[in-house]
């Protein structure tokens, strides 16, 4: 909101049901602003992604890299269609170049349990998950994405981890950790690593524990990946803030997204010191693509973190209340059974989603 109370967000609807979820928050976010007075939104629309590298042989246009960064925020739908591939055979996936190129460094997963919604564990506890996992994105194993070496009968992807890239990323956490305090949460980082194996982790675990030191107000812990995946099933409930590497983080981020009950309710933000993305943390799904059957509700609650943390972050006020506003609309959508995804085998599609939080929205 550079320009009093307008804000300006690029939109990248990108590939399959990330069109349809962008149009779906789109229509709410027109909702939300026209109902809490307080701001206007300037939409961008922005091209990239698989379909149209397919059109164009360029999957991130300069122009597109360069509108964005001069946005408040990126709403990004979802990119990647298996048939559009490199030549190495892996998809075509630019928001990975995104967070390399505006060093959204921190990949901010929540995951909560929604009032009244779809849960997998039995467990009566499982209604409190609430916890975030930090993803480390710029480095770790995801560094030769791209450039990855494949020579003759061997192919080699390097786990990079630098002090710098691993300082950040637990500051963040910690960070993260200490706001949530402040909200009644447990103030608790657990640092996920392997590192009784790989040299590259245990580093990162030995820069957790030096900057944990500088954090005495927040608990502090760590786990082997693989012991963490197991708790994470057993007793997710007990965990508060997660930070992990690159790869951990992409594969723990949707085991988790399962505990809650799938893809389409996690949602996500990638943030930099300059620059901040949001996003579902589901793909582009070919699968259900065209059919009015993704559950938009992941796109939605981005669009809460994008509100919330422009509020917090950047000092601005009026999107304080919108983010609640929205959040609140959705939660109450659930948890009166209003909402009934067809995710969840309910009769609600991508659009009867939207409509039903906008009308929420509009009797709030
Ligand atoms: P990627 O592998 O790039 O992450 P993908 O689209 O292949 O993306 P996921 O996003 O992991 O895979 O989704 C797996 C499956 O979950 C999809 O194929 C789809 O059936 C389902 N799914 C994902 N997102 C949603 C959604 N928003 N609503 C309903 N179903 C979804």
């Amino acid at each position: 909101m550079r320009n009093g109370d307008e804000l300006h967000i690029a939109a990248l609807p990108g590939d399959g049901i990330g069109v349809e979820v962008m149009n779906a928050c789109l229509a709410v976010l027109d909702a939300l602003a026209r109902r809490s007075g307080l701001f206007s939104l300037r939409v961008e629309r922005l091209a990239a992604g698989a379909g149209h590298f397919r059109d164009t042989g360029c999957a991130l246009p300069d122009e597109t890299v360069e509108a964005a960064k001069k946005a408040d925020a990126i709403l990004f739908g979802a990119m990647g269609l298996p048939d559009v591939r490199t030549e190495d055979g892996t998809e075509i996936q630019p928001q990975l170049d995104l967070r390399v190129m505006l060093d959204l460094y921190a990949g901010v997963r929540p995951i909560r349990a929604m009032p009244g919604g779809p849960t997998t564990l039995a467990d009566p506890r499982a209604r409190g998950i609430d916890l975030v996992i930090v993803r480390e994105q710029t480095e770790g194993l995801f560094s030769d994405v791209g450039r990855a070496r494949v020579e003759n009968d061997t192919a080699v992807d390097r786990m990079v981890i630098t002090r710098r890239g691993a300082e950040r990323v637990t500051d963040f956490a910690f960070a993260l950790a200490k706001d949530r305090k402040r909200d009644g949460r447990r103030g608790h980082v657990t640092c996920v690593d392997k590192a009784n194996v790989l040299a590259s982790t245990a580093f990162f675990r030995k820069i957790f524990l030096e900057r944990a030191a500088r954090h005495q107000d927040i608990e502090s812990a760590c786990m082997y990946v693989d012991a963490a995946s197991l708790n994470l099933v057993r007793a997710p409930w007990e965990f508060d803030v997660l930070v992990t590497e690159n790869m951990f983080g992409d594969i723990l981020s949707d085991l988790c997204a399962g505990l809650v009950g799938g893809m389409g309710l996690a949602p996500s933000g990638d943030i930099g010191d300059e620059y901040c993305l949001f996003q579902p943390c589901h793909g582009s799904a070919p699968d259900i693509a065209g059919r009015d059957l993704a559950n938009p509700t992941a796109m939605l609650l981005s669009a809460v973190l994008m509100l919330d943390w422009l509020a917090k972050r950047r000092g601005l006020d009026p999107l304080r209340d919108a983010a609640a506003l929205l959040d609140g609309a959705i939660c109450e959508g659930y948890a009166a059974g209003h909402i009934r995804p067809a995710e969840f085998g309910g009769p609600d599609g991508t659009r009867a989603v939207a409509n039903k939080v906008i009308e929420l929205i509009r009797n709030a």
